[in-house]
C-alpha cells in the first residue's frame, strides 16, 4: 500500500501524516507493507518521520527538478514507478498538488480514481472502499474499483486523525533512479507568489469562527475576525463571503473548499447549505447565529443564537474582550456560556 507524501522543503504535510496512519491500519489489515513515496529536492531528512508514522519503506525520488510541483515531471516519474512496482493501492492527499497529479497518474495507468474521499475503508473481500461526496454534498456513495489495479483514492485533509509518531519505528530508505532532463519538462516554475495568509491554517483549528453572506459587508466581517482573534480562533468563510471578497479562498469551508473538524465551529450568517455543511459537520461543537429561526444551520447547531448579526456580534465581542481584559483568556466554555446567555440564544444542548 502506497502512500504518496506532500510536503514543503522541510515538513511532512498533515494529510500526510494522517494518510500513513490509516494506510498502516489497512495494510496491517490486509498483510500489505506500507511505502511511502517522497519526491523532491534534498527532503530525505524527512524519511525518519515518515518511518515513525507508519511507512515500512521509503522510496526516495531526489533531483533539483522535483523542488517545485511540475506535473511534467512527477506524472511520467510516478506512473513508471508504479508500472514497475504493482502497488495494489495508492493513496495520495486531496490537495492542489494531488488533485491534479492523482488523475493524470490514473489516466497514465488506466485505473480509476476516487477523488476528495472523506473515508476509505475495506471491503469484506479486502477492496478498498472509498466513499465520497456526490450531488453536492447531499449523498456520498461508496466507490470500489474491483478489476484495475492500482486501487487510488485521494482523501480529504483532516477526514481521518492522524496517529502519534512512534520514535522506535524506522522506515527503511530507498532510493530512486530519477531520469529526467530539464529538456522534457513543458513547464518551467518562474515565480511563486505566496498568498499572505493568517497565522492558523483552517484544516488545524481547534476554534473556528466563520462568517457567510448574512455578515452583510467588509465591515461585518471584521467583526467575525475580531471575534476569532478573541477566542484565539481561525477565521474561516462560506463560499459566498469569499466570492465578495471578505475572505481568501484558503478559508472557504465547504465541498469546493476545506474540510474541518474543530472543537468549536461558531457559523455566523451562514444558512447551513448542504455544500458548507459537508465541510464542516464533523465539529465537535456547533454554534450557529442567524436571524432566520428555521435556518438549516439550526438542525446540527448545539447552541442556536436567533438574532441579527449587527446586535449580536458586537455585543458579544465586547463581553468576551471584557473577560478577557479580567481573565487574561476567553475559553470555549466562556464563549459558549456568554453566547447560551445572550437574550436571542436558545441553547439546544
Ligand atoms: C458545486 C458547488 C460547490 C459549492 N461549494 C461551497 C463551499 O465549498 N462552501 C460554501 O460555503 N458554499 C459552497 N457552495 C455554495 C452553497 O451552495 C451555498 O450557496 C452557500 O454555502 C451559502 O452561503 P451562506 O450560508 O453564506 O449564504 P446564504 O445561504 O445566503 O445564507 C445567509 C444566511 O445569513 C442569514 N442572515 C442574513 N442577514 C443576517 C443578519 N443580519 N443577522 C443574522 N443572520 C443573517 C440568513 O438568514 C441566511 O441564513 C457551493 C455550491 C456549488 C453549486
Amino acid at each position: 500500500m502506497w502512500v504518496i507524501v506532500d510536503h514543503t522543503s522541510d515538513e511532512v504535510e498533515d494529510v500526510a501524516l494522517e494518510l500513513l496512519g490509516l494506510a498502516r491500519e489497512l495494510a496491517d489489515r490486509l498483510g500489505l507493507s506500507v511505502v511511502a513515496v517522497l519526491l523532491g529536492d534534498d527532503v530525505g531528512g524527512l524519511a525518519p518521520l515518515i518511518g515513525q508514522c507508519g511507512a515500512d519503506t521509503v522510496y526516495l525520488a531526489e533531483s533539483p527538478l522535483l523542488g517545485a510541483y511540475n506535473p511534467d515531471a512527477h506524472t511520467p516519474l510516478l506512473a513508471d514507478l508504479i508500472r514497475r512496482q504493482r502497488p495494489s493501492i495508492v493513496l495520495w492527499g486531496a490537495t492542489d498538488q494531488g488533485r491534479d497529479l492523482a488523475p493524470r497518474v490514473a489516466a497514465r495507468l488506466g485505473t480509476g480514481l476516487a477523488s476528495n474521499c472523506t473515508r476509505i475503508d475495506l471491503s469484506e473481500d479486502g477492496l478498498l472502499v472509498m466513499t465520497r461526496p456526490v450531488y453536492g454534498g447531499k449523498a456520498s456513495c461508496d466507490v470500489v474499483c474491483p478489476q484495475a489495479r492500482p486501487q487510488m483514492a485521494t482523501l480529504q485533509p483532516g477526514a481521518v486523525p492522524a496517529k502519534r509518531p512512534d520514535p522506535s519505528r524506522q522506515a527503511q530508505v530507498v532510493p530512486i533512479d530519477v531520469s529526467l532532463s530539464s529538456q522534457s519538462l513543458r513547464l518551467r516554475l518562474e515565480e511563486v507568489i505566496k498568498i499572505p495568509s493568517s497565522a492558523l491554517d483552517v484544516t488545524e483549528a481547534e476554534v473556528i469562527v466563520a462568517g457567510g453572506r448574512g455578515v452583510g459587508s467588509e465591515e461585518g466581517f471584521h467583526l467575525v475576525e475580531q471575534l476569532a482573534h478573541l477566542t484565539g480562533a481561525a477565521v474561516a468563510a462560506s463560499r459566498p463571503a469569499v466570492d465578495a471578497g471578505w475572505a481568501p479562498y484558503e478559508r472557504q469551508v465547504g465541498l469546493s473548499g476545506k474540510t474541518v473538524a474543530p472543537r468549536l465551529y461558531l457559523a455566523c450568517g451562514i444558512s447551513g447549505a448542504n455544500h458548507h455543511v459537508v465541510g464542516m459537520k464533523d465539529s465537535r461543537a456547533v454554534v450557529a447565529i442567524n436571524r432566520d429561526p428555521y435556518a438549516p444551520i439550526f438542525q446540527i447547531a448545539d447552541v442556536k443564537v436567533v438574532g441579527d448579526l449587527r446586535q449580536v456580534l458586537p455585543s458579544l465581542v465586547e463581553r468576551l474582550r471584557r473577560l478577557r481584559q479580567e481573565r487574561g483568556t476567553a475559553e470555549d466554555e466562556e464563549v459558549l456560556r456568554t453566547l447560551a446567555n445572550m437574550p436571542a440564544a436558545r441553547q439546544v444542548s
